[in-house]
């Protein structure tokens, strides 16, 4: 189906034309007929699905020329908030429109100008909007188009409370369209609140990873984690990678390791400036370097075109974690590999995420590397889980029993 016959306004489609785009993907077929139609939306989609667009592009149409702030984009973090706002300009280039993106870390004065000049969207984050908002420098009577982007990631990161008081700002006349992976019951709290008969749009399985990511689980002992990444980085053959470490410390760690090891690597975690986080995703995106270490917030949404290889050198602790961490590779039907590092220690992490994605996921070693312990290679019987212990203090010191899996 050609984006043609969907009913994008023209200057949008010459957007399209230039961002290289010559069909739609799933959602975007699904969503855009539904977003011109102005109704409400409930969208999920694995990630890397092309979502962005499948909102940016009707929205661009149906507001058509410059004029009042009438768009609303509410985005979990600053990245993905910069990320969103570059999709709209691009696709608008040809259009009049202007957006406005706002987000905390920064000084005031740019976001200021941006709204002075008069923007028709804003894409920001919760609690630097409300801050200019209180401020007087954002007025949101005009919004006819409110989208809450990644709503279960705003949960996660406690923004709740701000999304809440920023929709009550909202005329109640308006399109609302809510992205979320997951809908947990305060998602569909919220949904029963803040949308009017919505439709829902889910593409594909929600809790499988990317289908071109081949994926795999490489055991080994603690004391040779760091061993292996470097081994495993030697004998593959990557453009970009991305690290997942638990830690912003370990994040650190790892970074300064793989330097002295003769490789560009960029750091992103939340201890960082802003300006230091935007040097090291321009730099990654330009290839400047080939590796970024990085911590959560780095894990959803960010686009970071042609990521060949995901390595997680921890086990993520959530299963739906897995599954967006490794979304950054295989995005829009490019394949990528994901590999994940674990200790016996992290049996109970791995045997979660199988449940979670619902299939056994290869143990692979590699060769000539000198294991000292291959545990869990087989993946059968797992050590002992020590988390599902409960540790009490009592008055004569600590108690055990076991702890109710949730
Ligand atoms: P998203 O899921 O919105 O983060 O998009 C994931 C990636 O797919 C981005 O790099 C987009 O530029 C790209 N993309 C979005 N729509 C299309 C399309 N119709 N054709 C090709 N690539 C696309």
């Amino acid at each position: 189906m050609p984006f043609k016959s969907l009913g994008l306004s023209e200057a949008v489609l010459r957007g399209v034309e230039a961002a290289g785009y010559t069909e739609p993907t799933a959602i975007q077929a699904r969503a855009i007929p539904v977003v011109l139609a102005a109704k409400d939306v409930i969208g999920s989609a694995q990630t890397g699905t092309g979502k962005t667009a499948a909102f940016a592009l009707p929205v661009l149409t149906r507001l058509g020329q410059h004029g009042a702030c009438r768009c609303l984009v509410l985005e979990p973090t600053r990245e993905l908030a910069a990320q969103v706002d570059t999709a709209f300009r691009d696709y608008g280039r040809f259009t009049d429109l202007r957006t406005a993106v706002i987000f905390g870390g920064v000084g005031y004065g740019a976001q200021r100008d941006a709204l002075k000049r008069g923007a028709d969207i804003i894409v920001a984050t919760p609690g630097r909007l409300l801050d200019l908002m209180g401020q007087g420098d954002v007025n949101l009577r005009d919004i006819q188009i409110l989208v809450l982007d990644e709503a279960d990631r705003m949960l996660d990161m406690g923004f709740m409370p701000d999304v809440r008081r920023i929709i009550e700002k909202c005329p109640k006349q308006r399109q609302t369209m809510l992205f979320s992976a997951t809908v947990p019951p305060e998602i569909e709290s919220l949904v029963k609140w803040a949308l009017h008969h919505p439709e829902n749009i889910s593409i594909g399985e929600r809790r499988s990873p990317a289908e071109t990511v081949t994926h795999a689980f490489y055991p080994v002992a603690a004391t040779q984690k760091f061993q292996l990444l470097v081994t495993l980085l030697e004998r593959t053959n990557f453009d970009s990678v991305l690290i997942f470490c638990r830690t912003k410390h370990g994040a650190d760690k790892i970074a300064r390791r793989l330097k002295q090891a003769n490789h560009a690597v960029a750091v992103l975690h939340s201890n960082r400036t802003q300006r230091e986080r935007i040097e090291a995703l321009e730099g990654f995106k330009s290839g400047k370097y080939e590796v970024m270490v990085a911590t959560d917030i780095a894990a959803r949404g960010i686009d970071v075109e042609g990521v060949t290889h995901v390595i997680n050198y921890d086990v993520p602790q959530h299963p739906e974690d897995y599954v967006h961490r490794i979304g950054r590779t295989g995005r829009a039907q490019k394949v990528g590999d994901a590999f994940t590092l674990c200790t016996s220690e992290e049996a109970a992490a791995v045997a979660a995420i199988e449940h979670f994605v619902g299939q056994k996921i290869p143990r692979l070693q590699i060769d000539n590397f000198r294991y000292d312990a291959t545990a869990m290679l087989k993946g059968d019987a797992p050590p002992p889980d020590r988390r599902s212990v409960h540790v009490a203090r009592t008055s004569k010191g600590f108690s055990f029993s076991p702890r109710r899996r949730r």
